[in-house]
């Protein structure tokens, strides 16, 4: 075991944010320019190229990730009395934003290898009170979407999106976000790009756009000020965080590349370790790799392992609890979570921002090897 050097003690967080373009230059402008609320060039820029990263007709910015999922879903109508399918590995915004509505959350395991959900469990839970079904692709992981959007049109219902930890991942050489009737995407701070908060919801239908847009600025009509025709929301993006949004976007495919070269250095140092497996990576598409994330074997005392990262100045998340599990939800359980219960137990994040070196990843790769009982 190596002496712990100077550098070795250098703390190493789960997800840090990377500016390494005009972040500062506009914000400056920004501030120089007196425009911070939400009006200002940097949003409908930072909207117009997102939409062409994404390759959809419009992009409308939103206050975060969550309100990206409200506004969806409330465009779809979805409303009181109405159940919405979700996955139960997911982070709670997923969820909530369907209780907001007044609907329900249907839950659904997912896949043992890949943690996303699949048609076969969301077609299970088809009934006639379903109005919408929302993925999410775990950790950039993309879903497989074709059978998926064949089992909601099948049924005749709309697939939203969830790509708020998948920005410029790919599903069959198309951009994730892309291929539902709606994508909802965050730029939370440990996104894989990010605007401070800020969220975006991206379609190719104009009167869903359209209605977006009039949710979230209060619903005021835009051919007649303090004309209200429906019940609104200020879900508003500044032009500060559009700001920082759009410099993060110029260097997209920085921020990709890097997030998958981190990504190939943890496999190389993993893959074959015994007890630890990592998220599988499906031939349909091409992960964002928002998190990468291991899961522990069976008998690993996962808590015990995260101690002895933390000692060396490692930072660990452990896996989201399921949303059948929580207080506010676990009345809905109707049936066993298995894969989801398994995974959540044993699964723990690693460092994974974009800035993070090929000696830093070695630093985790050893120490992780090192907590392990079989550990040397
Ligand atoms: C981060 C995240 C959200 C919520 O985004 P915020 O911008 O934090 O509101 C929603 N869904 C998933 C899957 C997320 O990872």
């Amino acid at each position: 075991m190596a002496p712990d050097g100077e550098e070795e003690r250098e703390w190493l967080p789960v997800a840090a944010p990377a500016f390494v373009g005009n972040e500062k230059r506009y914000v400056l402008e920004c501030l120089e320019s007196g425009w911070v609320s939400s009006i200002g060039r940097f949003i409908g820029e930072f909207e117009q190229r997102f939409a062409e990263f994404c390759g959809v007709k419009h992009a409308i910015s939103c206050c975060n990730g969550t309100v990206a999922l409200h506004l969806a879903l409330l465009a779809l109508g979805i409303k009181r009395g109405d159940e919405v399918i979700v996955p139960t590995f997911t982070f709670v915004a997923t969820a909530n934003a369907v209780t907001y509505c007044g609907a329900t959350p249907i839950f659904v395991d997912c896949d043992a290898g890949y943690w996303g959900v699949t048609a076969d469990r969301i077609e299970a839970k088809m009934t006639d009170r379903v109005k919408a079904v929302v993925v999410v692709h775990m950790y950039g992981q993309p879903c497989d979407m074709a059978p998926i959007r064949e089992v909601a049109d099948r049924y005749g219902v709309p697939v939203i999106e969830d790509a708020a930890q998948a920005h410029g991942a790919r599903y069959k050489g198309e951009v994730t976000g892309s291929l539902g009737t709606l994508g909802t995407f965050s730029f939370y701070g440990n996104k894989i790009l990010t605007s401070g908060e800020g969220g975006m919801v991206v379609t190719n239908h104009d009167d869903l756009a359209g209605a977006v847009r009039l949710l979230k600025g209060q619903g005021m009509d835009p051919a007649r000020r303090y004309w209200f025709p429906i019940l609104g929301y200020n879900y508003r993006m500044t032009n500060i965080e559009a700001a920082i949004g759009l410099a993060q976007l110029e260097k997209a495919a920085w921020h990709l590349q890097k997030r998958e070269q981190v990504a190939s250095w943890y496999r190389a140092g993993l893959e074959g370790v015994e007890g630890v497996s990592l998220q599988q990576e499906m031939d349909w598409g091409r992960s964002s790799h928002w998190m990468v994330s291991v899961l522990l074997g069976g008998g690993i005392d996962r808590d015990a392992v995260m101690h002895a990262l933390l000692a060396s100045g490692i930072e660990t998340r452990p896996f989201f609890i399921p949303m059948h599990r929580l207080p506010i939800y676990e009345s809905i359980i109707e049936d066993p979570f298995l894969n989801a219960d398994s995974i959540s137990r044993r699964g723990i994040n690693l460092p994974s921002g974009a800035s993070l070196d090929e000696k830093a990843v070695e630093r985790v790769v050893d120490r992780l090897k090192r907590s392990l009982p079989s550990g040397s």
